[in-house]
């Protein structure tokens, strides 16, 4: 095949009304790394995965009775990657008499576009330079920690972290090793809340903990500590050994209502405290009855 082959990615396939292949086309072989003759061998929907062949079976079968034709995206197999996802339009042929003569599908090769769509639904909600989640996260998931409150009565804990003078690390050392700095600091904090909770960049220095693990929330001051502990550890980045501290503000939530902005608000305060401080501090606020 010259050039002009080369980007098509499409494979036709025509199927009769019982489902045997009537033609497959050759570009089978160039997208899914197959053996396109020989089609008589072949039970109807043979290289589609199980979890999608009720969905196939079910467009077709609409196809057959309504003749409106169907557009699905359903994983089916290459020889070589795998479930690669695919999209299947299928029409109904008609004959001069308006009789049912063949199913007209067409099998396009969508794994790249799918890839990108998952990228830009996981970027969504997460942080580009730490891919940790982001502050549009954060803000569902303590929507629903208010709502597992409001049930249960279950108090919980937010924690919101600024990285003191780090202004000073951009200029000394260059925004590079900012970020380097960014990005070890969010993976030491993750690694502390593994199964307790989450952590989330707002932005710039600043980290979020919601923390939803009864045995911290009830012992916040051990938590605290444990948080200062692993930062205590020099931050290395390219031979570069850096002290970096933390100013924490915690909130314990243990009211029923709460809204979001509320919780920021008073977190933001016990923050704004210990940076007053002297920096390099916790300062803990509660809100209950
Ligand atoms: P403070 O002790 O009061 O927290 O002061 P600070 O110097 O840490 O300054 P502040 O927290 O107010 O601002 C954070 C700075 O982080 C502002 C900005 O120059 C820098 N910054 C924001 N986003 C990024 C980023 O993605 N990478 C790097 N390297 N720097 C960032
Ligand atoms: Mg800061």
């Amino acid at each position: 095949p010259g050039p002009v082959c080369k980007n098509v990615l499409d494979v036709i396939i025509i199927m009769d009304e019982q489902k045997n292949y009537l033609y497959v086309s050759p570009s089978s072989k160039e997208v899914f790394e197959f053996d396109y003759e020989n089609m008589n061998d072949y039970e109807a929907y043979f290289n589609i995965h199980p979890d999608y062949v009720p969905l196939l079976n079910e467009s077709y079968e609409s196809t057959l009775t309504t003749g409106e034709p169907f557009d699905i995206d359903v994983q089916a197999h290459h020889s070589v990657r795998g479930w690669i996802w695919t999209k299947i339009l299928g029409k109904a042929v008609y004959d001069d008499d308006q009789k049912f003569k063949h199913m007209f599908l067409i099998a396009r090769d969508i794994s790249k576009e799918k890839e990108r769509e998952n990228e830009l639904k996981f970027y969504a909600y997460h942080d580009s330079l730490t891919n940790i989640p982001n502050r549009r996260y954060l803000r569902e998931n303590l929507l629903q920690q208010i709502q597992h409150f409001n049930n249960t009565g279950i108090p919980f804990a937010i924690a919101l972290l600024d990285i003191d003078d780090f202004k000073n690390i951009n200029d000394s050392y260059g925004h590079e090793i900012g970020d380097a700095i960014i990005q070890e600091f969010a993976s030491r904090l993750q690694q502390l809340v593994i199964d307790k909770g989450i952590v989330a960049r707002l932005g710039g220095d600043e980290f979020v903990l919601l923390l939803d693990d009864l045995n911290i929330v009830n012992n916040i001051h051990h938590f605290e500590q444990l948080i200062h502990q692993s930062m205590q550890a020099p931050f290395t980045v390219q031979a570069t050994h850096l002290n970096v501290t933390t100013s924490i503000g915690i909130t314990l939530c243990d009211r029923k209502g709460l809204t979001n902005s509320l919780i920021f608000q008073t977190v933001d305060k016990a923050l704004y405290e210990g940076k007053q401080n002297g920096k390099n501090k916790t300062v803990i606020n509660i809100i209950k009855d």
